[in-house]
């Protein structure tokens, strides 16, 4: 029962899920230290791990149980996420099914920026992002005066927007195409 209450994703997840997701973010092997804390949203959406320690350093006894049965019964994201609007929400950062370039991507200096200055979290921002600089007027480089550029910049202060652009283009090719 946990098990399912927990895969209900996004608008549905329940508050204690949330904090679920939290104390898996918290306890992590070692391997996974590497990706920041802030950007570990939820275990099954995205490709880090948490702990499997079962000597009471880990997770508690049903969370540990729960993950335990998502495996079991070998529940695969595909069938949580089925409709188009639930993928938008997914996060973008470390997502489940990129390749792993993704995570040499999320450490980059456009990331941050992206990150920080743009606010992109998820799957859909960063395509509102990359699809966004499409307009005849727009010269795919950095000192771009089209109206579409000046905006984005003036709203984030973002200094490198066409590396941004180009960066969130990188972080969708991770992504198996759909
Ligand atoms: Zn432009
Ligand atoms: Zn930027």
């Amino acid at each position: 029962m946990w098990a399912k209450n927990y895969l209900k994703t996004s608008k549905e997840h329940l508050q204690w899920a949330y904090f679920a997701d939290e104390i898996m973010a918290i306890n992590v092997p070692k391997s996974e230290e590497g990706v920041s804390l802030n950007l570990r949203i939820n275990p099954l959406m995205q490709s880090w791990c948490t702990t499997t320690r079962k000597d009471g350093k880990g997770n508690p006894k049903f969370l540990q149980d729960m993950m335990g049965a998502i495996k079991r019964y070998n529940v695969c994201l595909e069938a949580i996420t089925l409709t188009w609007e639930a993928l938008q929400e997914m996060p973008i950062w470390y997502h489940e099914e990129a390749n792993l370039r993704i995570r040499l991507l999320a450490k980059s200096r456009a990331a941050l920026c992206l990150r920080n200055n743009h606010q992109i979290r998820t799957v859909g921002d960063t395509k509102d992002l990359a699809g966004k600089l499409t307009k005849r007027d727009h010269k795919r480089r950095a000192a771009c005066q089209c109206g579409d550029c000046r905006a984005i910049r003036q709203h984030t202060g973002c200094e490198a927007l066409y590396m941004c652009t180009n960066k969130a283009s990188e972080l969708l090719e991770t992504l198996p195409e759909k």
